[in-house]
């Protein structure tokens, strides 16, 4: 099997770029129907899913806007500890249908934290695009759109996921192993 070392970790081929570039057209094809004449922001939450949504955006044949965002987090002065603050967005999407792309959803945090902050923002409509989905680690009750893959509950690299920074320049999805 091939394999890649990443910080003194191995890592087998879990998912190739056929595969991925194959599950991504099927969530393209879907959004294109969907999204045909309501011109649709894409917004993509950095770093991990910058390949996904480069990818997915490439196989997209519709009017659409792209916006990258990221959430920052810091330390809160309430109690509950660190909070996250979604930072980048510049455009205005009151009664725009947005599509959230994100690059993995593992216990939900994350993504809920995104929906609960772009929720104020009244848009008309939020859908939500994952490339990898862990389902046994999934702590919040959310309804998530379009899913490339599920996958189970180990650690993965590539194809813009890192450790430490590094191996999101790999075109494969690895696995720890
Ligand atoms: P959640 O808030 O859903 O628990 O976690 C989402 C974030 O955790 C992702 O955006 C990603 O940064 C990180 N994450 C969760 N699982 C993995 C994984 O298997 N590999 C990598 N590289 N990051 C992960």
């Amino acid at each position: 099997m091939k394999q890649v070392t990443i910080q003194n970790k191995t890592f087998g081929l879990f998912i190739s770029a056929q595969e991925i570039d194959e599950s991504i057209k099927v969530i393209a094809d879907r959004i294109n129907k969907r999204f045909q004449d309501s011109h649709p922001i894409f917004i993509s939450v950095l770093n991990g899913a910058f390949m996904f949504t480069s990818d997915l955006l490439k196989k997209v044949d519709i009017p659409c806007e792209l916006s990258f965002v990221k959430l920052a987090s810091y330390e809160g002065t309430t109690s509950s500890g660190a909070v996250k603050e979604l930072v980048g967005l510049k455009e205005d999407i009151t009664n725009r249908h947005v599509i959230i792309l994100e690059d993995i959803v593992d216990t939900g945090l994350t993504i809920s934290a995104v929906i609960a902050q772009l929720k104020t923002k009244n848009p008309a409509t939020i859908t939500i695009a994952t490339l990898l989905l862990k389902p046994d680690c999934l702590k919040e009750k959310i309804h998530i759109d379009h899913i490339a893959f599920s996958i189970p509950d180990k650690f993965v690299v590539g194809y813009g996921l890192d450790l430490d920074g590094y191996g999101r320049n790999l075109s494969d999805i690895y696995q720890l192993i």
